[in-house]
């Protein structure tokens, strides 16, 4: 430790993002605008992935630990990331704090980094998101019926198209609770709809449901996921598919966990198999929330308990930092897009 108390190990990664804000400096310290490389467009990360057959990591991100976790993953395996925040993250910490927060991480990096509003439900944040200038939202109006849900896209594509912003949609409806989003029963996507409702929205990607579940408790005991009409989606739907609920609810992650307090009983993921077929079958990309915060909440746990007499917010928040990095390098290994940035 040095001696105004910081660990060295913790302070890194931190740091590592104030070293590469040099290189956009002009002789008399200001930065130069025009070499800083703002968000890349979502679709562009995503039509990418879906040529080449891997998937992108969508990480939700609520905090500088998480953004800086997830961020010095994909810089240090050279993959692009996209950058979500949820309704429920805004509420939290503030769209604009969060917008500064992903833009610093776009700025002070060279991979493809996107910000998306992930779940978006109420048209008034989908609106703010588009005027502050993200590189996409989601307008997820699957509890509606399908002639309301294509209403409500399209009004959305509407909005986003002329200021460059893409938009992902969701037909049929992902079990589980996911902050504000919570829907008890999972109604798989039918393909033959989901081409009708591409060619009618204009959206630019598909959220399907094909059996699995927001949050750490997905299934019973096995994950049973419909990978057929993956492919019958991707046969008929010429744009990149979106899984969510497909956290793997690492068992290292629940047991460091649970040795530190947490109750977790019954939680269960999706295989990393399931997951590679997803990305076979044509899905472009993954959304990762709960693996992340497992894998926090574990770091948590575990500095309060063993360092009972450091209350430096550093030290507690610094090793669920690294976690976070850890996870999100297991996530983008898993995806195939590692050297795709
Ligand atoms: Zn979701």
């Amino acid at each position: 430790m040095t001696e105004d108390g910081r660990n060295p190990d913790q302070g890194r990664s931190g740091e590592q993002a104030d070293e590469t804000v040099e290189r956009y400096k002009n002789d008399d310290g200001t930065i130069n605008k025009k070499e800083v490389i703002m968000f890349t467009p979502t679709k562009t990360i995503l039509d990418k992935a879906r040529q080449q057959h891997y998937a992108v990591a969508h990480f939700n991100i609520n905090n500088l630990e998480i953004l800086q976790g997830v961020v010095n993953a994909a810089v240090k395996l050279q993959a692009p990331i996209v950058l979500a925040t949820s309704e429920g993250a805004i509420q939290y910490a503030g769209m604009n704090y969060l917008y500064a927060l992903a833009r610093t991480a776009a700025e002070t990096t060279r991979i493809p980094i996107a910000l998306h509003l992930d779940h978006g439900r109420d048209l008034k944040i989908i609106k703010k998101a588009i005027q502050l200038g993200y590189s996409s939202v989601m307008v997820d109006a699957s509890h509606q019926e399908f002639e309301k849900n294509i209403k409500i896209t399209k009004q959305v594509v509407q909005w986003a198209h002329p200021k460059g912003i893409s938009v992902e949609a969701e037909l049929g409806t992902i079990g589980g609770a996911e902050d504000l989003v919570e829907s008890r029963h999972i109604l798989y996507t039918d393909p033959a709809k989901a081409k009708e409702f591409v060619e009618r929205t204009g959206c630019d990607f598909l959220a399907v449901a094909i059996g699995t579940s927001h949050g750490a408790y997905k299934f019973s005991g096995k994950a049973d996921l419909r990978q057929d009409i993956v492919q019958q989606i991707h046969r008929l739907v010429k744009i990149p598919l979106v899984l969510h609920g497909a956290s793997g609810v690492p068992e290292k992650v629940v047991k460091e966990a649970q040795k530190y307090g947490a109750k977790l009983s019954g939680v269960y993921g999706v295989p990393d198999s399931q997951i590679k077929l997803a990305i076979k079958n044509g899905i472009a990309k993954i959304n990762t929330d709960t693996d992340l915060r497992l894998a926090f909440d574990a770091a948590v746990r575990k500095a309060v308990q063993t360092r009972p007499a450091d209350f430096d917010p550093r030290h507690i928040l610094g090793p669920a930092r690294e976690a976070i990095q850890q996870v999100a390098e297991q996530r983008i290994r898993l995806l195939g897009s590692g050297g795709k940035g």
